[in-house]
């Protein structure tokens, strides 16, 4: 940690380093900037929770055409909010979006709400999320620390430990707040997340055109890839489950998964926990006697905290096998004419395999 003298000395100039750096190589023209309303902000700021800008650019050019405000976005049915998410990930970003649309046009009569304990308060919107809505959409003196900004602090500050840890956190909320200036809040917030995402990056920070090298106690230490610390690693869980793609008449059963736990509320193929189970479950529910059974090849998905192993199975029914009907929780999924719903990645790529089979 730098001492308390150095850091009062740094904590004056930091901004404006930033701040200047900022002037000549900070990024102006995302979609997200032109008109920063807090809707727009805040679309772009979960979007942006957990994917990086490039991949987030089209997803949210699509989806403001669709739902360009929050009148829009509320009055949306899940269905095709989730279908605009289908790729991004984290699904539950998406349903949260949608809730608190509900609670703004419901409680708030359409206008994004002013003041940092009702922002933070609206699902989906933690205390980063809520700082930077205000601080790049009325510029407002709030603090971020994301994963980019929490890069750069740990590294400028040599601060010791995994963010995840509270006492860790703290020490860079804290700094964090301290060098959050009061004037050109916008500007040095988007500074900040720029520095990270194109500078001080994860595993190769180019120091030589950093405007806080001079200062940066990591830098000087030799020891830049050493901050943040990381989180002692685990052996990742595995889960195996069999997907069954059931094919009839040109189209696919799916249903829709329960709102809570992994692609909550998207649409995805039904799930046995052993092969043995497959015929008994087709008979069951879709009451159906005749039918193929193959195996696909086996593919794994990743979760943040578990590896999935997927084994594929499909299923071909005769033609006008179809005895159960579409429902609210289970379709036909024309494979011809597909409806706009929110399917997961890997689900997606499992239809499209089966389809071309
Ligand atoms: S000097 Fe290097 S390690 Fe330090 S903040 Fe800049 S890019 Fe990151």
């Amino acid at each position: 940690m730098v001492t308390s003298s150095t850091q009062t000395d740094l904590d004056v100039r930091f901004p404006d380093l930033v701040l200047r750096w900022f002037r000549d190589h900070g990024r102006k023209d995302l979609p997200w900037q032109q008109d920063p309303t807090p809707y727009r902000v805040w679309i772009s700021e979960v979007m942006l929770q957990q994917t990086q800008v490039a991949t987030v650019i089209p997803y949210y050019e699509r989806f403001m055409n669709s739902f360009a405000d929050v009148h829009a976005l509320a009055a949306a049915h899940i269905d095709d909010v989730l279908h605009h998410w289908s790729g991004l990930g984290y699904y539950a970003r998406a349903r949260n979006l949608h809730k608190a649309a509900s609670i703004i046009c419901d409680d708030y009569g359409g206008k994004f709400p002013g003041d940092f304990d009702s922002v933070i308060a609206l699902p989906g919107i933690g205390r980063s999320t809520a700082g930077a809505i205000l601080a790049l959409s009325r510029g407002e003196q709030c603090a971020i620390l994301d994963g980019n900004v929490k890069r750069v602090l740990a590294r400028f500050y040599a601060v010791d430990g995994w963010p995840g840890k509270m006492s860790v956190a703290k020490k860079l909320w804290d700094f964090s707040e301290q060098n959050t200036p009061a004037n050109n809040v916008a500007a040095y917030t988007q500074a900040m997340m720029d520095l990270g995402a194109t500078v001080c990056t994860r595993t190769r920070p180019v120091c030589c055109d950093c405007p806080l090298a001079k200062h940066c106690q990591a830098h000087i230490l030799k020891r830049e890839t050493d901050f943040p610390g990381k989180r002692e690693k685990r052996a990742k869980p595995r889960k195996e489950i069999y997907m069954l793609l059931i094919h009839s008449d040109g189209a696919i059963y799916l249903e829709r998964r329960p709102p809570a736990g992994i692609w909550g509320g998207l649409w995805s193929l039904p799930e046995v926990e052993s092969f043995d189970e497959i015929t008994d479950w087709c008979e069951k529910t879709l009451q159906v006697r005749q039918f193929n059974i193959e195996k696909r090849e086996e593919m794994r998905h990743s979760f943040t905290h578990f590896d999935l192993d997927i084994r594929p199975v499909v299923v071909q029914l005769g033609n006008g096998a179809r005895a159960v009907a579409d429902t609210e929780d289970r379709i036909w999924y024309e494979l011809d004419s597909p409806r706009q719903i929110g399917i997961a990645a890997p689900v997606t790529e499992l239809i499209h395999k089966s389809a071309l089979d």
